[in-house]
């Protein structure tokens, strides 16, 4: 059984995926072509905002982000010690000073609640991510930010692009919402990929230059810029894979609501959903105890599991804080563990994930 089934996606897509990279390598326009426009468009609908600007990865999203808010060297960004690096990679490469707000224990998402007590005079930005595929308290972090200012908020959405909150759609609920296309995703392209997502005009065209070297018009360069585009061929499989993305959003919140049924009655703790919002299952993620025995003996059962993520940043030796604690970040690390997840599990192998990790747990 595969963890993710990006296999049985593709048989299903099979034919629209070739006509559309056909045409493609037909029109021969590899950068830039009009697939970039027509996603970027059909994206921005979407989700319900002004522009979407397609970039070359999730990381090169936040990136981007962070270089049109005009972030600088000792400018401080509140964040979440308990996501992947690149959240805090991106801040740490323009010299900034990652802030670590910890998590809600029940949700992993960052606790807005500790987020006010953290704002300085150098605090820039709030950098929430949207964890497992479920949108971060957005309305709270929304309020604290205005009330200082009106400080951005980006959300780290690479991994709940389709998820709603509160009736809105993820990445348009504040200043930028930035995704991610990897392969496993939920909206997964076959390579690297990503998109911003803003209803700001102007950092909408800061984004739109930074992505091409700083270009306002071609090879007049007003700022610093990166290579960021994300290519016409990644573009067109997603123009393809929207044909279906309703349907598997459908397919991921069944599965991920009988996961929580079938494991009420097993020793372990489920992830909290909000009732205000739903989850999407990027990953899903539970928290146990005894986790490496559980793990090998669904491993040795032909289960397999992932740990997103072993351990909070604030203890990689990259970001190392040693004079930090955030206890529900340093115990989710110990506790998580994600099971086999996608829009084409099959009923059959959700009860033999169920079954062997009911098992495991003795
Ligand atoms: C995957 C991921 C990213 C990075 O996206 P890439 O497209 O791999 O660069 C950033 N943040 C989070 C939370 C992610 O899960």
């Amino acid at each position: 059984m595969p963890f993710i089934d990006l296999k049985a996606q593709y048989q299903a897509l099979r034919d629209p995926i070739a006509e559309r990279m056909q045409r493609v390598l037909d029109h021969g326009q590899y950068i830039m072509g009009p697939e970039v426009k027509e996603l970027e468009e059909k994206l921005a609908s979407f989700v319900g905002v002004k522009h979407c600007i397609t970039v070359a990865s999730g990381t090169e999203a936040l990136l981007i982000a962070l270089m049109a808010l005009d972030l600088k060297p000792g400018d401080e960004v509140i964040t979440t010690p308990f996501t992947f690096a690149a959240t805090v990679e991106v801040i740490a490469l323009l010299g900034g000073v990652p802030v670590y707000a910890d998590i809600e224990p029940d949700t992993c998402n960052i606790d807005a609640s500790r987020i006010e007590a953290l704002i300085t005079p150098r605090t820039r930005a709030i950098l929430p991510v949207s964890l497992y595929g479920q949108v971060c308290d957005m309305a709270e972090i929304n309020a604290i930010a205005a009330r200082h200012g009106n400080i951005p908020v980006i959300e780290d959405a690479a991994q709940s692009f389709g998820a709603s909150y509160q009736g809105r759609k993820s990445c348009g609920l504040s200043t930028f919402g930035a995704t991610s296309f990897f392969p496993s995703k939920p909206l997964g392209c076959y390579g690297d990929g990503g998109a911003l997502f803003t209803d700001d005009d102007t950092l909408a065209q800061a984004a739109r230059e930074i992505r091409v070297h700083g270009q306002s018009q071609r090879y007049t360069h007003t700022r610093v810029g990166v290579g960021g585009r994300m290519d016409t061929l990644q573009c067109a499989i997603l123009l393809a894979k929207l044909e279906r993305f309703e349907w598997e959003l459908a397919r991921r919140r069944e599965i991920g609501d009988r996961y929580q049924q079938l494991l009420a009655s097993l020793p372990v703790q489920r992830l909290a959903v909000r009732p205000d919002r739903d989850c999407v299952w990027a990953q899903f993620t539970l928290m146990l105890q005894k986790r490496p025995a559980v793990q090998k003996a669904l491993s040795e059962a032909g289960i397999p599991t992932a740990i997103h993520y072993p351990k909070p940043l604030h203890r990689q030796p990259a970001y190392a804080r040693p004079e930090l604690s955030l206890p529900h970040a340093e115990a989710a690390a110990e506790t998580v563990m994600s099971l086999p997840m996608s829009a084409d599990l099959s009923q059959a192998q959700q009860d033999a994930v169920v079954a062997a990790l009911a098992k495991a747990l003795g």
